[in-house]
C-alpha cells in the first residue's frame, strides 16, 4: 500500500489562523502521522510546499507533487478549519469527492478518539486538490482554528488524532477500478438552468425526480415562472452532463449516485473535466452527443457542436 500525504497551504502562502496556525500544526500532524503510517510498514510519501509564493501556484504544486509519485492507493491532504473566534466546540470533518465511505470513516474515528465533534464526510465539488489528483483522495480539516474548545482538544489528544488518521487511511483498499460503461465521441451543446428557453418551464429529468436526489445541481429557488428541475439546474456553477444512457447497462439509480462522475474530454485542447450525470439526451436528431452545463462549456472552452469524449464511469488514474 502506498499513500502520498501532504498539508494544506505553504509556508509562505499561509492558511487559517487563531488560536491554532494552519500550516504550522497541518505540517505537525502530517509529520506524525506519516511516522505512524511507517511503523505500519505502509509506503508513505509526505509533502510540504516551502517553495510558492501565491495560492494558485500553492495548489498546482501540490497536486503535481501526489500526481507525481506513480500509481498508489490514496492522496491525502491536511487542513485545519477556521470560522470565526469562539469558545464553543466546531469539530472535525472531512471533504470527498467520491470517497464517502472512507471520508466518513476518518471523520468519525478522528471524533471519537478525541471527543471533537464529529461534522461528518462533506461533499466537495469545487477543490483544486479533490478535482485534480490522480488518485482517490481525501482532505482532512482536523478541527477549526479559531475555536478554543476545538484547539483544547486538539493539543490534548493530538498523538490520538494522528494515530486514528493513520489507522484508517492504512486499512483502506483502494477499490478495482470501475468498467467504462459508456464512451462516446462527437458534437455537445448545453443545456439546464434558468435561461435554457428550449426546454419547457414545467420539464423534469430523465432520472432526477427531486431537488433532494442532487441537491448540489439545483439552484436553491425554483426560477420564477417555471416548475421543472431542467430549469432550476445550477448551470452557471455545476459540471454536469446529459448523454443518450442505456439504463440497461448504466441504471438509473447508479447515474443519479453523485459519487459516480463522468469525464468529459475536449477533442480539441484535451482538456478535462468532471461531470455529474443529470438528464437523458440530446435526442439523436440532433446530431450531438452530449449536452453539458454552461459552466462546463465554458471550463472546458468548449463552443456548441465542438468534439468532446464522454468516458463514464470516471476511472482514477485516467485523469
Ligand atoms: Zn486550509
Amino acid at each position: 500500500m502506498r499513500i502520498v500525504i501532504s498539508s494544506g497551504h505553504a509556508l509562505k502562502v499561509r492558511g487559517a489562523s487563531g488560536i491554532l496556525d494552519e500550516v504550522n500544526e497541518a505540517r505537525k500532524i502530517v509529520d506524525r502521522v506519516t511516522e505512524q503510517l511507517q511503523s505500519l510498514n505502509v509506503d508513505v510519501i509526505s509533502y510540504h510546499d516551502n517553495v510558492s509564493t501565491t495560492q494558485e501556484e500553492n495548489l498546482e504544486r501540490i497536486v503535481d507533487f501526489h500526481n507525481a509519485q506513480g500509481p498508489h492507493d490514496l492522496d491525502v491532504s491536511v487542513h485545519l478549519n477556521s470560522y470565526t473566534e469562539t469558545a464553543s466546540p466546531m469539530g472535525t470533518e472531512c471533504l470527498y469527492l467520491t470517497q464517502v465511505e472512507l471520508a466518513d470513516k476518518v471523520s468519525s474515528t478522528i471524533a471519537a478518539v478525541s471527543g471533537l465533534i464529529d461534522r461528518g464526510p462533506k461533499l466537495r465539488d469545487d477543490l483544486y486538490f479533490l478535482n485534480n489528483t490522480n488518485e482517490i483522495a481525501i482532505l482532512l480539516e482536523i478541527c477549526f482554528v479559531d475555536s478554543v474548545a476545538d484547539a483544547n482538544i486538539y493539543n490534548a489528544t493530538f498523538d490520538r488524532i494522528c494515530w486514528a488518521i493513520a489507522g484508517i487511511i492504512s486499512g483502506h483498499q483502494a477499490p478495482e477500478l470501475p468498467r467504462v460503461l459508456l464512451n462516446v465521441s462527437g458534437h455537445c451543446s448545453w443545456f439546464g438552468g434558468p435561461e435554457d428557453t428550449g426546454v419547457a418551464p414545467d420539464e423534469g429529468l430523465a432520472f432526477l425526480y427531486e431537488v433532494d436526489d442532487a441537491p448540489h445541481l439545483f439552484l436553491n429557488e425554483q426560477p420564477p415562472g417555471t416548475t421543472g428541475l431542467a430549469r432550476r439546474l445550477n448551470a452557471d456553477h455545476r459540471p454536469y452532463v446529459a448523454c443518450r444512457w442505456d439504463y440497461a447497462i448504466t441504471p438509473k439509480t447508479m447515474l443519479a449516485d453523485p459519487h459516480q462522475l463522468a469525464v468529459v474530454r475536449s477533442k480539441r485542447t484535451g482538456r478535462e473535466a468532471f461531470a455529474w450525470p443529470s438528464d437523458w439526451g440530446p435526442h439523436e436528431d440532433t446530431g450531438r452527443v452530449a449536452d453539458l452545463s454552461p459552466y462546463l462549456m465554458e471550463k472546458l472552452e468548449l463552443e456548441t457542436d465542438d468534439e468532446v469524449e464522454v468516458i463514464y464511469p470516471r476511472r482514477f488514474r485516467q485523469i
